[in-house]
Order: C-alpha cells, then structure tokens, then sequence
C-alpha cells in the first residue's frame, strides 16, 4: 500500500467515525430522520468545499499546491459520494444499526 493509500484511509476511518457520531448525536438531539441529518452533512460537505475553494483562489493562497476546478471537484465528490452508498451491504447494515439509535 502506498504512503498516500495509508493516509488516504486513515482519514477515512477518522472522518467516518466522527462522522457517524456527530450525526447520530444530532438527530437525537433534534429527532430529525436519518435522510434529513445526512442531506444536511451533504450541504455541510458543500459548504466546506466553498470556502476552501475560495481560500485557494486568493492571491497569498497555501503552498499544498490546490488549484480549485469547480465543475471537476463537484463530479468527484458526487461519485465518491455515489461509490460509497454502493458499499457492501454488511457496511449498510452496520450503519443502519448505528443510525437507527436516533
Ligand atoms: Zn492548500
């Protein structure tokens, strides 16, 4: 496994995890179903994407080397987002398991 597959996953794990719990933790708080609290992680995701995009197209911009492609990122995210809805279905259920605690 390459060094950017290792990190590349270990940010997944972390982001799923954080993730579920701070989804789970808002629909009991809110009592919103499932479908409503992850629309509104989808739109967060957005959001996010907007302002770093933005950070990135200014004239002292980070040295990562970034250059924002609106219609290319949004595309990727889609399928990342349509890749992992596709997962397996033990990965559905235990997520189904988790959500279902609202
Ligand atoms: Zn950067």
């Amino acid at each position: 496994m390459s060094e950017f597959e290792r990190r590349r996953r270990q940010a997944e794990t972390h982001l799923k995890l954080q993730m579920m719990k701070e989804m789970s933790e808002v629909m009991r708080r809110t009592g919103l179903p499932p479908m409503a609290v992850m629309r509104e992680a989808a739109r967060a995701v957005g959001h996010i994407y907007r302002e770093t995009a933005e950070a990135h197209c200014e004239p002292s911009c980070c040295p990562c080397g970034w250059c924002p492609q609106e219609a290319m990122d949004l595309e990727r995210l889609g399928e990342a987002l349509r890749e992992a809805s596709r997962s397996s279905r033990s990965t559905h259920l235990s997520v189904m398991q988790v959500l279902g605690r609202a």
